[in-house]
């Protein structure tokens, strides 16, 4: 275990830097770990740093003590000191969001944070202890006396951010920042959709004003934590320290504002330093999954404040987009992904980029452990639960009939139809082919959808398309037109 460890900490340390490993990483120990239920057990020093750990580097920690011990998948759980017999979990969701009551019943997640009971019970558990009162290790950036941690997360860089049609506004105007702090968009606004790049933006603007301004004060902070720093700085009598810390910043960001929903007090506080920096001309940048006007539970002398400046959204990539961001975090990973397994991953129906990384790792992940290349068989067979739950209202296999319906000026009820013309044959043919690449059902749930047919009858079209394609040109050229518009659908 000692020997795992330290080859993990290795590879850490190349993808997160040296900083990442002395600051959260050393502390921490390998307990336990059991190959058949692909349990490990880590303990921390402190339940901060269990936090801090399962919210930033649970991805970074899955990936490779899985893959270093040779596990397809594992479910990581870490406690501190103490805590690790008591055994009670809460889901790596529910700590994210400690507004959800927890119980014994909650379900168990892959990565989880082992709690201890008695904290459980109080009727609003601060979820971080406040900075004053941390014995956090210190990060320095080298700015002031005041070389407390500024939360920035050195991996998410402008370098390894994709720029799309969807999200260039907010790169653009995020760019232009780093030179202009406080002088152009002032607050900035980004808004959009979970899993989009937000934060990464955020941390991206934070790392690059800090490359060309080693001596700018600068501060991350999640809502969800400025929230529980300043309820503790109440409890402790502390609120105008709390104040001064941030009315200090040249740069503040903030991420997911509609977490201040419904929190009167915190929002009091957010308005005075909010108004302090705008007149000093300091920078803020915030983030949200709605426009500000939409922000539900928030002052409208708020709203109206966070639209003051550029209000920038960012958008579901195009497909493009997507192939571009999982080249590049495959080429970081070393793995070889070629045009067509690219293009297969980044068209299946996910939603956000988060997926679209959850997806490019299963698969790597399966390829290193079985040793084979990734073909699109092999992505396929890897993302299928990923897809089922997508594909329940059977939205694939409408929109597959619609757009072959559509190429061909026929309606979808001819092709599901029992008309056996030559020409609605093999169109229908090509339905139960795109069916059978594209979805994961199985022949048999493709033969009932087209009209109640046997799974030998979509054996035998599959069979007749791909003769097709190679006898017949405009069948061929046709079949492609419509695979791509269904792979950009
Ligand atoms: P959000 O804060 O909007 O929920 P994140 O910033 O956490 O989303 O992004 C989710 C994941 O997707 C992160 O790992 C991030 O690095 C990655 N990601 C998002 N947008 C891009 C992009 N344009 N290029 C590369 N990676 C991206
Ligand atoms: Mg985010």
């Amino acid at each position: 275990m000692q020997l795992i460890w330290e080859e993990f900490l290795k590879i850490i340390k190349e993808e997160a830097g040296s900083q990442v490993v002395e600051t959260w990483f050393k502390a921490v120990t390998f307990k336990h770990w059991d190959p058949e239920k692909g349990l490990v057990i880590l303990e921390a020093p402190n339940q901060f740093v269990c936090k801090w750990i399962q919210e930033h580097y649970f991805g970074l920690l899955n990936t490779h003590l899985s893959r270093l011990l040779h596990l397809p998948s594992i479910n990581v759980q870490i406690g501190n000191k103490g805590q690790l017999n008591q055994k009670t979990i809460i889901p790596a969701s529910v700590a994210h969001d400690q507004r959800v009551p927890l119980t014994s019943a909650t379900p168990t997640y892959n990565t989880a944070l082992i709690k201890d009971s008695a904290s459980l019970t109080k009727p609003t558990p601060p979820a971080v202890a406040s900075f004053e009162k941390s014995t956090l290790p210190v990060v320095q950036n080298g700015y002031g006396k005041d070389q407390r941690c500024n939360n920035l997360n050195e991996l998410y860089t402008f370098d390894n951010f994709i720029v799309g049609p969807t999200n260039s506004l907010a790169h653009a105007a995020a760019y232009a920042i780093v030179n202009n702090l406080g002088k152009i968009y002032n607050p900035m606004f980004i808004y959009g959709g979970t899993g989009l790049g937000k934060t990464h933006l955020l941390h991206a603007l934070g790392n690059e004003v800090i490359r060309n301004h080693p001596q700018a004060k600068i501060r991350y902070e999640s809502t969800d934590n400025f929230v529980n720093e300043f309820i503790n700085s109440i409890r402790f009598d502390r609120s105008a320290k709390f104040r001064k810390k941030y009315q200090d910043l040249d740069l503040l960001l903030i991420d997911d504002v509609q977490f201040f929903s419904n929190k009167e007090q915190t929002q009091e506080m957010f308005f005075h330093i909010f108004n302090t920096l705008y007149e000093q001309k300091k920078q803020i940048i915030l983030s949200s999954d709605t426009f500000p006007n939409e922000i539900i539970g928030l002052q409208s002398r708020l709203k109206s404040r966070m639209g003051w400046g550029l209000i920038a959204d960012i958008q579901t990539p195009d497909l493009e987009t997507k192939i571009a961001i999982l080249r590049k975090k495959a080429a970081k990973q070393t793995v070889i992904l070629d045009d067509e397994v690219a293009c297969f991953i980044a068209s299946r129906a996910l939603s956000n980029i988060r997926e679209l990384e959850g997806a490019l790792l299963r698969v790597s992940a399966f390829a290193s452990l079985t040793h084979q290349p990734i073909t699109i068989e092999m992505a396929k067979k890897v993302l299928l639960n990923l897809q089922d739950e997508k594909r329940k209202d059977g939205v694939q296999f409408d929109n597959i009939l619609k757009l072959i319906a559509k190429h061909y000026g026929i309606s979808p009820i001819d092709i599901k139809s029992k008309k056996r013309n030559k020409n609605i044959a093999a169109i229908r043919q090509m339905a139960f082919y795109f069916m059978k690449k594209f979805t994961f059902n199985s022949l048999q749930s493709i033969g009932d959808y087209i009209g109640g047919r046997d799974h030998s009858t979509v054996i035998h079209a599959i069979g007749k398309v791909e003769e097709m394609i190679k006898s017949d040109p405009e069948f061929a050229h046709n079949l492609k037109t419509i695979e791509q518009k269904l792979l950009m659908s």
